[in-house]
């Protein structure tokens, strides 16, 4: 009886969860369609098309895009296609689409160690943990601030390697995401990589991103760790394996 009643408690955790996406993920549909039926009217009449408006519907498919990769991360059906690639082109594409949609109160900052080590990951998914952690960034400066997406070769020994839950030692390619935001207690920090963690708004955070990309880490033979500090900001570092690691 006991197998039952946590069984059903579980399923109605997951009927919110479904419930409470495919509400926002309605909100996003409604927002990306009234947009693109104004920039079609004005098309149609002639008229000049609103950047504003546009960049309305790249941040309402972003946020989909989000959604969905939580959801994907919860059914566990994460097929990771590993290859070898350079991460310094995704990280300086996705900056171009993060300045133009977090607004002009957020300062994007990209830097790369020269001869940057190419990574041996999914790159699909190297972006959208990018993307959910310039998300986090964002949020945690809504007066604004500065962040900064790096890339740099790492090398880690015995001692470095242990202190990141067993990574093995040997050469990583080391992505990290700087905020200067609000920070989280040590309290809040151990809790962030539990599913359905959160401390935004009903609506606005699901408490799926870091558990998705902490399972993606550690999938891949890498690993996120998280530095923060109470008003002063966030840096979460991705470890992912290098491709040829050297001898
Ligand atoms: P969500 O973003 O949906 O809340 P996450 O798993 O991505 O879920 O994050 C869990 C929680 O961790 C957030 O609600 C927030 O409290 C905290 N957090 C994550 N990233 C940051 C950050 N860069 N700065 C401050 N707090 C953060």
């Amino acid at each position: 009886l006991e197998e039952k009643l946590i069984q059903a408690q579980k399923m109605e955790a997951v009927g919110q969860l479904t419930g409470g996406i495919a509400h926002d993920f309605n909100n996003l549909l409604a927002v990306i369609q009234g947009n693109a039926e104004i920039v079609r009217e004005n098309l149609e009449q002639g008229g000049e098309v609103s950047l504003a408006q546009v960049d309305t519907i790249i941040r309402a498919v972003m946020r989909g895009a989000e959604l969905t990769q939580s959801m994907l991360a919860f059914s566990r059906k994460q097929n990771l296609r590993p290859r070898a690639f350079d991460v310094r082109p995704c990280i300086e594409g996705m900056a171009v689409i993060l300045r133009r949609v977090l607004g002009e109160a957020v300062e994007v900052k990209t830097a790369f160690d020269d001869g940057l080590w190419d990574c041996l990951a999914d790159q699909g998914k190297v972006e959208n943990a990018l993307l959910n952690l310039s998300i986090n960034a964002r949020d945690a400066m809504p007066e604004g601030g500065v962040l900064t997406l790096e890339a740099r070769n790492a090398v880690l020994d015995n001692g470095d390697a242990a202190r990141l839950r067993d990574l093995k030692p040997g050469d990583y390619v080391v992505l990290t995401v700087r905020d200067t935001g609000v920070g989280m207690t040590p309290e809040q920090l151990e809790h962030v990589f539990e599913p359905f963690y959160t401390t935004k708004e009903i609506g606005k955070g699901t408490g799926l991103g870091l558990s998705m990309v902490y399972g993606f880490a550690r999938q891949s033979g890498g690993h996120v760790a998280i530095d923060s500090v109470p008003g002063r900001g966030t840096v979460v570092r991705l470890y992912l394996p290098v491709a040829t690691p050297s001898a």
